[in-house]
Formats: C-alpha cells, sequence, structure tokens
C-alpha cells in the first residue's frame, strides 16, 4: 500500500452535552422546503410527493461560539435555523417504523446559504453547491444524546438576531417528519454514524451582516451563537474576473 502524500485533517467533532467525546462528523445532508411557510416566502410551494435534499460538506461545519468572516463572493447571506439529526448506527431502506432507532441524537443547527449564488443556480438550472456548500456554512450547536431529548414533538426552534426575534415555529410544522426523512434519504444511501441531517428551516430567513450575533434556540437542546465578522480582505492582485 503507498503511503498518503499528506495528511488530511481528522474530520472535525461536535461537543456533546454532558460528555467529553465529541461526535464525528462525516457526512451533511439538508432536506429542502420543510415548513410550509417558509417554502412559501421562498415563493415556492411544498412537494408532498417526496422531500428533496442537497448537501455539504464535512469540512463546511462551523461550531457554535465561532466568530466567521462574513462569506465570501456573496451580498446576501442568509441564516437558515434548523433542527439537526445525528445518526449513531448503520441505515439503509430502513422501514419508518425502525427509523428512529438510528438516531443518536439532535443539535441546532444554521444552514447559511449565500441566497444570491443560490437563486443564480435556480434561474440557470443548475446545482446549489456555490450557495450552499461553503466553508463555515453548516454551523452547529452542541448535541444531545435522543433519550435525554425525548421525543420529538412541538418544541420552539427559534433564531435571533442582536436579539431580536427573526425565525420562530414549532418542530411540529415540519412537513416531512424525522423518520419520513431518515426512510426516505436511506433508499438512496447507506446512512450511518457521523450522518448529519439538517432538517430544514421554517420562515423568517433573512441576510446577516458584519457585526450581527446570531442566536440559535430549540427546546431541549443547548443553544447555538454565531458572530459574523469583517469579510476577508480582497487581494487586489489575484482575484479572478
Ligand atoms: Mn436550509
Amino acid at each position: 500500500m503507498p503511503r498518503p502524500l499528506f495528511d488530511l485533517p481528522a474530520p472535525p467533532l461536535v461537543p456533546v452535552t454532558g460528555a467529553e467525546a465529541g461526535y464525528p462528523v462525516r457526512r451533511i445532508f439538508c432536506v429542502g422546503r420543510n415548513y410550509a411557510a417558509h417554502a412559501a416566502e421562498m415563493g415556492n410551494e411544498v412537494d408532498r410527493e417526496a422531500p428533496f435534499y442537497f448537501t455539504k460538506s464535512a469540512h463546511a461545519l462551523c461550531l457554535s461560539g465561532t466568530t466567521i468572516p462574513y462569506p465570501p463572493g456573496t451580498r446576501d447571506c442568509h441564516h437558515e435555523v434548523e433542527f439537526v439529526v445525528a445518526l449513531g448506527a448503520p441505515a439503509f431502506r430502513v422501514p419508518q417504523a425502525e427509523a428512529m432507532a438510528v438516531v443518536w441524537g439532535y443539535g441546532c443547527g444554521i444552514d447559511l446559504t449565500r441566497r444570491d449564488l443560490q437563486a443564480q443556480a435556480k434561474d440557470a438550472r443548475r446545482p446549489w453547491d456555490l450557495g450552499k456548500d461553503f466553508e463555515n456554512a453548516a454551523v452547529i450547536g452542541a448535541l444531545t444524546p435522543g433519550a435525554a431529548f425525548g421525543a420529538i414533538a412541538d418544541q420552539a426552534i427559534r433564531l435571533t438576531v442582536d436579539g431580536r426575534v427573526v425565525q420562530e415555529a414549532r418542530l411540529s410544522e415540519m412537513v416531512w417528519s424525522v423518520p419520513e426523512i431518515i426512510a426516505h434519504l436511506s433508499q438512496f444511501y447507506h446512512l450511518g454514524p457521523g450522518d448529519l441531517i439538517y432538517t430544514g428551516t421554517p420562515a423568517g430567513v433573512g441576510p446577516v451582516v458584519a457585526g450581527n450575533v446570531l442566536r440559535g434556540e430549540i427546546a431541549g437542546l443547548a443553544p447555538l451563537h454565531l458572530t459574523i465578522g469583517a469579510p476577508e480582505p480582497e487581494q487586489g492582485a489575484n482575484h479572478a474576473a
């Protein structure tokens, strides 16, 4: 076997409430349009035939408490607070009735989105990657084991920006439930430990600007904090046209 030419970073670890060990992240799946009021505010209807997904690289993960530079290449970066499911066991073609057995725990997340680039991609019928999958775009708070959280019911989910509530809903408003999502997604992937699923955002998404302090809250989970810093300075000599 050849040796690697260089070492890659270890998988990112998400802190776990009340534990020393962290949850290593392998993949990040995200559900689109999973709250009817958010679909409506984006000018879409909910597709009740099947959920749909996009992905983010594990290297897009950003831990709560971080100050990030305003993301590059966008003038319209949006917050999307989301309930995040962390898997802890293999799941391939798992029936809905057995889907919750593969859940390890839950966290509060933000799906940061370069909305202008996502809109351009939609218009051009191109993939969403530039709009969705970039460094620091998958913000995550400390995870809580499923047993400690209890059943997914009508827990409140909300996001404040500089102390002002901008997104607020209940987990019971999700169009596709967590077992429905796991059962459906596992038709297409061998899901497993280290896989996170961002389950979609409620209405009230909007732009962030440098200096904003975001706080995501889901009842029963650790809150999430994110500060938006100044953009990284442009290097005049080497920016691509
Ligand atoms: Mn989202």
